[in-house]
């Protein structure tokens, strides 16, 4: 037995929200709008990184940012259904976001679960002394890209951030169950096995690509729905 891995996307997966989004819907309403109206001309990583300067610039704190992190809606069921798979022993669990490291390790540092994590493998982000958040794509603009096919955003390919993680582990999971939402959540699954499972959230991207795509991209593992952390907690309950 070589246990199972639990991987996690973040924003409306792990949490109950978009944490990108969210602080700007928090502390500066215009400048999500404004970011609504970029995204499709400027890479999102960067917009963020952009939208962060302008509010670093208008006087928006650290600890304001901080503060809407922890307020971020999160469902308790998540938090105990990760904490039991944890104490069962036998469960390596791997956060693969497009969010910042900033972002998720402030949320879970407020709920107890800093600790949860085997890697957490996103965009690194850093605070400077100014109270800017320095926010970077994980995959440099300027170096090598990723070699994706699938649609990933040029900041990462978690599919092959999935593989390079299970090469550095050495070692095969007898179970994978990837829990996602988004449609760059499809890339990775396609790299799953018949034995492995997904967790997809229902009425978002993942649903949509795995019913469009899904099939003709040779998609291998099982998939099962859900629509609140209580059901994660359910599912998560019975591996
Ligand atoms: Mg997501
Ligand atoms: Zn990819």
């Amino acid at each position: 037995m070589s246990g199972q891995l639990i991987v996690f996307d973040f924003d409306w997966s792990m949490a109950d929200q978009d944490t990108d989004r969210w602080i700007f819907e928090v502390l500066a309403p215009d400048l999500r709008r404004k970011m609504k109206s970029l995204k499709d001309e400027i890479q999102w990583t960067d917009l963020v990184a952009q939208s962060l300067r302008e509010a670093h610039a208008r006087g928006i704190t650290k600890d304001q940012i901080e503060h809407a992190l922890r307020i971020m809606p999160y469902h308790p069921a998540m938090v105990r259904g990760v904490l039991n798979l944890k104490a069962g022993g036998k469960t390596t669990f791997l956060c693969l976001s497009n969010a910042n490291s900033v972002f998720i390790s402030t949320i879970l540092e407020s709920k107890g679960l800093q600790d949860l994590f085997e890697e957490i493998i996103t965009n690194p982000a850093k605070w400077e002394s100014s109270g800017l958040l320095q926010l970077n794509r994980r995959v440099d603009p300027s170096g090598p890209q990723h070699k994706c096919k699938v649609g990933c955003s040029p900041n990462m390919c978690k599919g092959e951030e999935l593989d390079a993680f299970l090469a550095r582990q050495g070692k095969n999971f007898d179970r994978i169950v990837y829990v996602g939402d988004g449609t760059n959540d499809f890339c990775p699954i396609l790299h799953l096995r018949t034995q492995d499972l997904v967790l997809c959230r229902t009425h978002r991207g993942l649903q949509k690509r795995i019913e469009k795509e899904g099939h003709s991209n040779g998609l291998q593992c099982a998939v099962q729905h859900w629509g609140g952390a209580w059901e994660v907690e359910e599912i998560f309950s019975k591996l």
